[in-house]
């Protein structure tokens, strides 16, 4: 439909891109400021890095020299956070606070990521009502197949240019299924993208997807739907630049947290229909100032939720440990295979409770879905890991209870059912187990530290798992699994006569 000239964006340029020195009257100019997976208001990594407040301040600057600047956001930002398990008048924020901070910083588009779906659906309608952002979604639709209320298949832009020309950007929403709700239909993400794109094409000048898919996905859609001039994508929360295709579709993925953002300067030429795409990976740091309004905005939000964690017996602020490695809580990480943070956690409970053989916990009590790289922890860090607390039980089990357990466990593989566990390995075939290095014995009867949760019998396939399974006896209730974390990371980081 037209002709192309895809730049390689470059990464480590800041400041302004310079184009052909001589303007043509037919070259409009769009900037687009990219960010994805943002589940944190305010700045992380003892302030040093993200904060929207920040972000606002850029895209305020790029508004100054360009009008047509958009800010978009490709997925997940409702779900999982620490502050939005805060209960505020008697509810959970849920992702209040991120929308009207989003309201705030001045978003123009978003599309849905996977995470949005974790909140309830009264939660979810609450948000879209609130948001004075659009949604986009192609593929995302309620349980009748209709599209959610405020909700946008797709969205064109028209941009004016000088001389009476206009330039039509047509942008689509595509989300991945990996955290379906029973409120929430997904249609196939080629096939939709491909029709909505056959829509679009020839109303529209560019077409953009905005996507919260894996990166093979994305790949899939630069490959197979030349059209799409340009993929914003999400998910895999750490910068992402790539071409693909005949005619090299960029795909862009900013860091998760805001702790980059993508800058997208786009120079269209109505006469040759030439695109050129320049994209520059702004890291989101303390160099850039708080836009004022916006920082008011999430400080209310921050001091609603810190009140409501200190009623809880929590001192959000305060600094438990320096760790010296990356902790990985990741959920495409610890839901299918430990990681050092699993391990952590794990020993945490081991340690929490009286002369246990082993400790299991569900993989989808860890929530973070991020990397904690190496430097401080706070409380707030360890409500971010485990924004549902609960008890650690210390329970006797029969050992062929036990062997069931682990066996659904690994069943569970690839969700939140998958267990995470300490003292127990597996076997080279992949099904016989060992408890500390002895073959599991069904008539022996094993300590077990076990979440409270688990207990409950709602886990995937664990419904004989309560308190009243044959076999089973509660010892004890120990303390809460995020003062157990707390206190691992302390007694693991904080002493160095400690071995792990
Ligand atoms: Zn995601």
């Amino acid at each position: 439909m037209k002709q192309w000239q895809k730049l390689a964006g470059s990464v480590l340029f800041f400041g302004f891109v310079i184009f052909s020195p001589i303007a043509r009257a037919e070259e409009v100019k769009i900037t687009l400021l990219q960010l994805n997976d943002v589940y944190e208001i305010s700045s992380l990594a003892e302030g040093k890095q993200g904060g929207l407040a920040r972000v606002a301040t850029l895209e305020k600057d790029l508004k100054k020299t360009n009008p047509n600047t958009y800010t978009i956001l490709a997925g997940d930002c409702l779900s999982p956070s620490a502050l939005g398990t805060a209960i505020v008048n008697g509810q959970s924020l849920a992702g209040e606070q991120m929308v009207a901070v989003l309201n705030a910083m001045g978003l123009d588009f978003a599309t849905f990521g996977n995470h949005e779906f974790d909140l309830k659906y009264q939660q979810f309608l609450k948000r879209l009502e609130e948001s004075k952002f659009t949604w986009i979604s192609s593929n995302v639709f309620d349980k009748e197949n209709k599209p959610f209320p405020k909700v946008e298949p797709y969205k064109i832009i028209t941009i004016p240019g000088k001389a009476n020309t206009t330039v039509k950007v047509g942008l689509i929403g595509l989300t991945l299924d990996s955290n379906p709700a029973d409120y929430v239909t997904y249609k196939a993400v080629i096939e939709t993208a491909r029709q909505q794109v056959q829509q679009l094409k020839g109303q529209v000048d560019i077409i953009i997807a905005v996507t919260h898919l894996a990166l093979a996905q994305d790949q899939e859609l630069a490959q197979t739907i030349p059209e799409i001039d340009l993929i914003l994508g999400g998910h895999e929360h750490e910068n992402i630049q790539q071409w693909r295709g005949n005619d090299y579709t960029p795909v862009f993925k900013a860091d998760a947290n805001a702790k980059s953002v993508y800058i997208h300067y786009l120079t269209y030429d109505t006469q040759t229909k030439h695109l050129t795409i320049e994209s520059q990976l702004k890291p989101v740091t303390d160099a850039i100032p708080d836009d004022l309004n916006t920082a008011k905005i999430v400080k209310q939000w921050q001091d609603k939720g810190y009140q409501a964690f200190r009623a809880q017996g929590f001192a959000p602020e305060e600094v438990i440990a320096t760790t010296t490695e990356s902790l990985d809580g990741l959920e495409a990480s610890v839901r299918n295979k430990s990681t050092r943070l699993t391990e952590l956690i794990a020993q945490a409970m081991l340690n929490a409770v009286p002369e246990p053989d082993l400790a299991i916990y569900n993989s989808g009590s860890i929530r973070i879905d991020d990397i904690l790289y190496p430097g401080k922890i706070t409380q707030y860090d360890v409500l971010r890991i485990l924004p549902f607390g609960g008890e650690i039980m210390l329970v006797e089990m029969k050992g062929s209870l036990l062997e069931e357990i682990l066996e659904q466990g690994i069943k569970n593989q690839g969700t939140g059912g998958y267990l995470q566990t300490a003292n127990v390995q597996l076997g080279p075939d992949g099904k016989t187990f060992f408890i500390n290095d002895q073959a599991l014995d069904p008539e022996k009867t094993y300590r077990v530290a076990i979440n409270d949760f688990l207990m409950k019998g709602k886990e995937t396939g664990m419904s004989f798992l309560t308190e009243q399974a044959p076999g089973l006896k509660v010892i004890g209730k120990e303390k809460d699994i995020r003062q157990a974390l707390m206190d691992q990371l302390k007694l693991t980081y904080n002493s160095k006569a400690i071995n792990r």
